[in-house]
């Protein structure tokens, strides 16, 4: 007999989402859509209602009564909450088998911690909730038995190369005999790989959210134009496997068809390989251990040409070394560097600021914010104060320059 697992969709309308509910359709035996969520794209959200008929649905608050209406007058009676508490509802209602955290940026993080505290299966794209709380979160996963499965398609690759007995958690990833030397994150270099400081200065909106191989958000678009991406994967990846930033490397890799790799001390590199489509990753996290087709297109090796791997540059991508900087300094440092990056990102977007003065902007407020430290006990108010300082800083920081 087939289960079928329940779904909650937070940030149902974003790329993400798109990918996740297109799965999620194609396998209506395995999955029910239990619950989705939206933000400023309701009228998708309204079109998604109507294809899901979700027994759920979050909005912003503001927006609650007039949804509620707009789902009456086409025939729904889906129960809507709205904002954060809402979202958090959604995420530990006892209905919910499994949560895909896929809101951008800290937005995310109240409802993918109310997940894990309650226990559910997380589907993780936002990666912003470990740059933000890691210790906090993987404190929540492992005391309430949550299952952290990642969707980001790097550490969902270094999750497949990994031995069983630890991407179950029956080892840890420091325990020898399974020769776990290094990870590999590997990075696409985004559009300006092969130009110069001064043409990436010079970039508009558009020829930066243009990303060569995959097809994102803004938010993350921009930040693979910066490789405050990679930044805040390598972040999320010393949180999710538990290691010390020395141990993760980073290597460009244009074509991204490596997504990433685990190198062993026995000299063996296993990576794993497939078409930048982020339906294969999210696929293989909503059917661990098992497999399902995702409805990508196969990889054809016979048409790849050479795969290349460089080593980035950090003075172009200033991020890539804030990031680690900001690791080595503790979660109340990538705290503040994660608030910065997403005001610097939007002043970015609204055209205020230049793609490279983003890295210059994080790191003035990374190096001049005055915060406590955090840790794994500390509380998630905590944190969001210290996100909501950050967040200040940068604002006037900005102001000052425009
Ligand atoms: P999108 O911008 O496409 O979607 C973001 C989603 O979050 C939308 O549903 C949006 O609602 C919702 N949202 C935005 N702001 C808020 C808010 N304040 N409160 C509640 N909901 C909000 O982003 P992506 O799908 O690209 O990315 C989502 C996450 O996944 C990010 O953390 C990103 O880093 C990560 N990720 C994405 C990848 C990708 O390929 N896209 C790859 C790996 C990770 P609405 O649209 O209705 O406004
Ligand atoms: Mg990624």
């Amino acid at each position: 007999m087939v289960m079928t697992q329940r779904i909650a969709v937070l940030g149902a309308t974003g790329s993400i989402g798109d990918s996740t509910l297109a799965i999620l359709a194609a396998h209506p035996q395995n999955y029910e859509v239990y619950a989705l969520s939206g933000y400023q794209r309701l009228d998708k959200l309204l079109a998604l209602c109507q294809q899901f008929t979700p027994k759920r649905v979050a909005v912003p608050t503001s927006a609650v009564d007039e949804f509620a209406q707009r789902l009456r007058s086409v025939g729904l009676n889906t129960d809507v909450v709205g904002g954060q508490s809402g979202l958090i509802e959604l995420a530990k209602d006892s209905q919910v088998d499994t949560v895909v955290a896929a809101i951008v940026g800290a937005a995310g993080l109240p409802s993918t911690l109310a997940a894990a505290r309650a226990g559910k299966r997380i589907l993780l794209a936002n990666k912003e909730a470990l740059v933000m709380a890691g210790q906090v979160m993987i404190k929540a996963v492992k005391t309430h038995h949550a299952t952290l499965l990642p969707l980001d398609s790097e550490h969902n690759a270094i999750f497949q190369c990994l031995p069983a007995a630890i991407q179950q958690d029956n080892t840890q990833i420091h325990d020898q005999s399974y020769g776990v030397r290094k990870l590999w994150l590997t990075a696409s270099g985004g559009p300006f790989l092969r130009k110069s400081f001064t043409q990436m200065q010079q970039a508009g909106v558009a020829e930066a959210v243009k990303h060569p191989n995959w097809s994102m958000g803004q938010k993350i678009s921009v930040d693979s134009a910066t490789m405050m991406n990679k930044g805040l994967e390598l972040i999320e990846a010393c949180h999710l496997f538990d290691l010390n930033e020395s141990k993760i490397k980073v290597v460009i890799h244009p074509q991204s068809i490596i997504h990433s790799m685990v190198e062993y001390n026995d000299g063996s590199f296993l990576a794993q390989l497939g078409s930048p489509d982020m339906k294969t990753p999210i696929a293989h996290a909503l059917s661990y251990p098992k497999r399902i087709d995702s409805g990508s297109q196969p990889l054809d090796l016979f048409a790849l040409s050479a795969l290349e791997f460089i080593e980035p540059d950090l003075q172009k991508f200033a991020c890539l070394g804030l990031a680690r900087q900001a690791m080595q300094a503790g979660t109340q440092a990538t705290t503040v560097l994660n608030a910065a990056n997403e005001i610097a990102v939007a002043a970015f977007l609204a055209e205020q600021v230049r793609l490279t003065d983003i890295a210059a902007i994080n790191e003035q407020v990374l190096n001049e914010v005055q915060v406590p430290l955090l840790d794994a006990n500390s509380d998630i108010d905590d944190i969001l104060a210290i996100d909501s300082l950050a967040r200040s800083y940068t604002e006037t920081l900005i102001a000052k320059m425009v």
